[in-house]
């Protein structure tokens, strides 16, 4: 818990959201600065700032909201596809510094599904070779 960090004061009740879901350890709010309709945050209730420190378990909790927050969130805004994004870091592009997945649904024609793709182009065997330095990694 974190005086100053904006979803802990939602976890605790101290700030408003507009909650789509929520039990013991994790919950589903919709976020303030939407991508579009039924752009929606899950956040484990402890402070962890990041997926290096969250704990598996917290994490697999997260996700298991995501599936579901996902289902809702295509049926609710009639999406043709659903965003799962989640940044690490303020280089990635991380505002809150307490960990969120962002769950964002995509409209077609709207242009939101180019999303971050093109950007960069590699070779297969160089996918393969990030893909074995990675397992190494675990
Ligand atoms: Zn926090």
């Amino acid at each position: 818990m974190s005086d100053v960090c904006p979803f802990c004061k939602i976890a605790s009740g101290k700030a408003p959201a507009s909650i789509v879901y929520q039990d013991d350890n994790v919950m589903a709010f919709m976020d303030l600065n939407p991508v579009n309709e039924g752009h929606t945050l899950i956040v484990p209730r402890e402070h962890w700032e990041n997926i290096y420190e969250v704990p598996e378990k917290t994490l697999a909790e997260m996700v298991a909201v995501v599936k579901r927050v996902s289902v809702a969130v295509k049926k609710t805004v009639a999406a043709d596809g659903i965003k799962v994004i989640q940044l690490n870091g303020r280089d990635a592009g991380q505002v809150v510094m307490h960990i969120h997945i962002h769950v964002i649904p995509a409209i077609s024609g709207s242009g939101a599904t180019k999303g971050h793709h093109g950007r960069i182009t590699l070779e297969r065997k160089d996918l393969d070779e990030t893909a074995r330095r990675i397992r190494e990694n675990f």
